[in-house]
């Protein structure tokens, strides 16, 4: 976890930790040759890599806001092992900053998932399934959900009923089409690409400006819009989307945040999409950028 919080006007934003995992590095970047990512992340002997699952809490004026939920408590031991998982720690980290999990006002969701949703509901003391956070509403695209209610045969992998099952049943869902004004400093656009709902979030505040792209933008590693993940629905919209994006953010100096990258939280890109300023995670790391 990154004590030093990002700053964007007036909010805040923290990284918390969703549970470490690996997954395998050639479906991480799909198309492109080992050789080449491999300098960015070097795998294990599995070639798996290390991936972080970290959501965003980002503190508003009027607002706790967490983007995403990482991994959860509900992995069965053999989900752990074939992950190689670590501990999900978000409820731990938010208390470190005087944070319960009835203090979340709203959490949004990229897409539908386990990586992303696992800990929207959690294994609560009693070994009862419960929504993590009571509170909150949870904010998805409407194009999303049908993903989630019934799943297609691709979906099925990811998208486990599990991790909707008490969250459907809570009425806590508010499903947005497009773009949604959230609070006065941030809004969601709906974006596909990774799936057909994906969405990516905005927070501006007294001029500045920070994007979050969730899968479309899995590590700083992938800021060539062609680094695509075999993970995506619909590539060839993934590299539309990166395209469209990075112009437009980049043009507002906007910060591009991180939820996989174990070596990058955020960084600022260059006009070829070059990573120019990067926000460190362990121990002020340097690290290669993708040629
Ligand atoms: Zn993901």
């Amino acid at each position: 976890m990154t004590r030093i919080p990002l700053s964007i006007g007036a909010c805040e934003i923290h990284w918390l930790s969703g549970g470490d995992f690996r997954l395998d590095g050639g479906a991480m970047f799909g198309p492109v040759p080992k050789a080449l990512w491999q300098k960015c992340y070097q795998p294990d002997a599995d070639n798996t890599i290390p991936l972080c699952n970290d959501p965003l809490l980002i503190i508003t004026p009027a607002m706790n806001i967490l983007v995403d939920t990482g991994l959860g408590n509900k992995l069965t031991p053999k989900e752990q092992a074939i992950f190689q998982a670590g501990p999900w720690n978000l409820l731990s980290q938010l208390a470190l900053l005087g944070i319960s999990r009835y203090d979340i006002d709203l959490v949004i969701l990229t897409h539908g998932d386990f990586d992303h949703v696992g800990g929207v509901v959690m294994v609560g003391e009693e070994g009862r399934e419960e929504v993590t956070f009571p509170e909150a509403t949870h904010l998805i695209q409407e194009r999303e959900w049908p993903d989630v209610v019934s799943p297609g045969r691709r979906a099925q992998e990811s998208y486990w009923p599990i991790n909707f099952k008490e969250l459907q049943r809570s009425g806590q869902v508010q499903l947005v089409e497009g773009t949604h004004q959230v609070c006065p400093e941030v809004r969601v656009r709906h974006t596909g690409g990774h799936t057909q709902g994906h969405q990516l979030i905005e927070i501006s505040s007294q001029g500045e400006t920070t994007v979050h792209l969730g899968d479309l933008f899995p590590t700083h590693a992938h800021s060539n819009p062609l680094w695509v993940m075999a993970y995506d629905n619909f590539p060839l919209e993934v590299i539309a989307c990166k395209e469209r994006y990075f112009a437009e953010y980049r043009q507002r100096d906007a910060w591009f945040t991180f939820y996989h990258d174990p070596l990058v939280r955020a960084c600022r890109l260059g006009e070829k999409g070059e990573i120019i300023d990067q926000w460190p995670y362990r121990d002020q790391a340097v690290v290669p950028s993708a040629g």
